[in-house]
């Protein structure tokens, strides 16, 4: 059986779990470093970046996370989760971040006052038909390096396209929020192409 652990100290903790028990995998909380033990998988819900890594620390989980990140546990980050596995952040290289996949993120990227829209990305690693991307205050990639690929894009207000899924290894983030969708096929590509592969 494969168990995929939420990191619980912020964000949709349970809407996260229930995806991932829809698509047939066991799931548990993380709040401590030794709930990281025999898990396949993490998942890292959205929220407040700067927030979650305050907490992280507080959890004493930032240097573990880290090491498990570099010995290839398979992570989905979404919206502030792909923002803490990015390298960087464009314009505040200070935020600490735990990092992994070589892009820099630009935050609350398609502007503050649209704090949040809907829109449809276009995945095809998923399929042809469109998923239905929920942006929240949501990042998109600036700087993408060689080793990424990019899964899903969007189009933003200005009409141009901008990568909000995208793959290193086994390393997944999505700039949206599928966990509030009925449509589990990121959490599917997650489970099937990274952790069960
Ligand atoms: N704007 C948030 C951040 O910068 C991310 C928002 C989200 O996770 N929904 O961390």
């Amino acid at each position: 059986m494969t168990t995929i652990g939420v990191l619980a100290v912020q964000g949709d903790v349970r809407e996260h779990r229930a995806m991932l028990e829809q698509v047939g995998t066991d799931t548990v909380d993380v709040r401590y470093v030794d709930e990281l033990d025999g898990i396949d998988g993490l998942v890292i819900p959205g929220g407040e970046s700067t927030a979650i890594i305050n907490l992280l620390k507080r959890q004493e989980l930032v240097e573990p996370l880290r090491a498990q990140i570099a010995e290839g546990l398979p992570v989905y980050g979404s919206c502030a989760g792909m923002i803490l596995l990015s390298d960087k952040v464009e314009g505040r290289e200070d935020q600490e971040l735990l990092g992994g996949m070589d892009i820099a993120v630009k935050r609350n990227a398609f502007g503050r006052q649209v704090a949040s829209f809907e829109a449809p990305v276009y995945c095809q690693t998923i399929g042809d038909e469109p998923f239905h991307g929920i942006f929240i205050r949501a990042p998109w990639a600036e700087v993408i390096g060689d080793g990424v690929k990019v899964l899903g894009t969007v189009t933003d207000h200005e009409g141009q396209t901008r990568a909000v899924a995208l793959r290193q290894g086994s390393l997944f983030v999505t700039a949206f929020h599928p966990e509030l969708t009925d449509d589990t096929r990121m959490h599917e590509y997650f489970v099937r192409e990274i952790v069960q592969s």
